[in-house]
């Protein structure tokens, strides 16, 4: 962070800052002298700013590898994981209504899943192992006859473990079970190759890439059996599949982002792992310290770590400036331990002394070697005020 600012922003898990030139795309295209009109009016204004639309869905498309029409714009993934879900589950309901996911979703999954639940669908939660990694031999143990969907995200929001998506998309394909991922966390991060991966939806965010928040996409593959019935009604745009006027500032906006995205991936993917490999360097000594989730199957832009006898609420305070999270940014506001963290096998106490660091593209060295440093400090400072002993 500048040092203008006064905080330093380690919660890009969160949300990210909008990269510069993908705010100037987007002021570019609000205003009477710019291309502003409604994509759908068939009148040159409205076929100019079409133009924007076809430019960032291909870039989109390039970026996931899919062809561009196979994409539909959202207002972000929450609004995607319901489409996806609901959608494909009520458009196979008379197949079947068995359905498969992971306690360590996110909660635009989990609480999806319990909506359905409530409407008479049978879903059954798969719990991963201790380091958060789904293993194939039990997702497929799982499967039933008249399962019909399966959703596993790609990285893990919290703790960033990342699923083997491809091994359990080939099982299910091999039972014409539809698979829906959750990327959000991963779009543009780790390379997604959908023309090869057996990935039928997926669900994705540009403010987790550097884009604006209030747009996002849903891929929906093109194959026998594989469509989601609407969620809103109110006009033809979108095929019906997601009626209402494309946000074409928006979505050019998440095209660029995209664009960027794709061209920098090596190199931010680099950035983050010295980050975190230097963070966690500074903090490993710190005694009863450990890390939540798989070390070897991990996005490196996310450090989750619990530490004993530290209650989580107190360390954050003690972390100021430090924007980190403890457990997830959606749950930092009731005091309920992180119910992934749960998943994991962690104890309400481990759980709820977890910080969760998150970097990205404008994260500096000396973010994270101050990060490391006031860590210590905080642990080392609390357990001398009120030391909280096992009993
Ligand atoms: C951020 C996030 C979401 C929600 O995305 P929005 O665009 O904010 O609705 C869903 N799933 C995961 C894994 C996320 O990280």
């Amino acid at each position: 962070m500048s040092t203008a600012t006064s905080f330093v922003y380690l919660d890009y898990a969160a949300t990210t800052p909008v990269d510069r030139e993908v705010a100037a795309t987007l002021a570019a295209l609000l205003t009477e002298d710019a291309d502003f009109a409604n994509p759908s009016a068939p009148h040159i204004a409205g076929r100019r700013a079409g133009v924007h639309v076809r430019r960032a869905a291909s870039r989109l498309a390039a970026l996931v590898g899919c062809r561009p029409d196979r994409l539909v714009w959202t207002s972000g993934a929450t609004e995607s994981n319901n489409l996806a879900i609901v959608g494909a589950a009520r458009y196979r309901s008379n197949r079947g209504r068995h359905l498969v996911t992971m306690p360590t979703e996110h909660k635009a999954v989990t609480d999806v899943f319990r909506a359905l639940e409530r409407q008479g669908f049978d879903v059954t939660w798969i719990e991963p192992g201790t380091d958060g990694v789904l293993d194939p031999a039990d997702f497929e143990a799982a499967l039933r006859e008249d399962t019909q969907l399966a959703s596993i995200m790609h990285v893990n929001n919290e703790t960033g473990v990342i699923q083997d998506i491809d091994a359990i998309g080939d099982i299910c394909r091999s039972r014409d079970i539809l698979f829906h991922v959750d990327a959000a966390q991963s779009l543009g991060k780790l390379p997604i190759d959908l023309d090869t991966q057996p990935v039928d939806l997926l669900s994705a965010s540009a403010h987790k890439i550097y884009g604006p928040a209030g747009i996002g996409l849903l891929y929906i593959a093109d194959r026998p059996g594989c469509h989601v019935e609407a969620l809103l009604y109110g006009g033809a745009q979108q095929r019906g599949i997601r009626p209402g006027t494309l946000p074409v500032h928006l979505i050019a906006g998440f095209g660029k982002a995209a664009e960027i995205a794709a061209a920098r991936m090596d190199d931010d993917y680099g950035h983050l792992q010295r980050l975190r490999d230097t963070l966690w360097a500074g903090i490993r000594e710190v005694a009863g310290l450990y890390r939540n989730g798989s070390a070897v199957r991990s996005f490196p832009g996310i450090l989750n770590v619990s530490v004993d006898d530290i209650e989580g609420e107190s360390l954050l305070l003690a972390l100021e400036p430090l924007c980190v999270a403890t457990g997830s940014a959606c749950n930092s506001k009731d005091r309920e331990p992180s119910y992934v963290l749960r998943a994991l096998g962690l104890s309400d106490a481990a759980a709820q002394s977890a910080i969760r660091f998150s970097f990205g593209r404008m994260t500096r060295m000396a973010d994270v070697e101050l990060a490391a440093e006031r860590y210590g400090d905080a642990v080392a400072r609390l357990r001398q005020i009120a030391p909280v002993r096992a009993a």
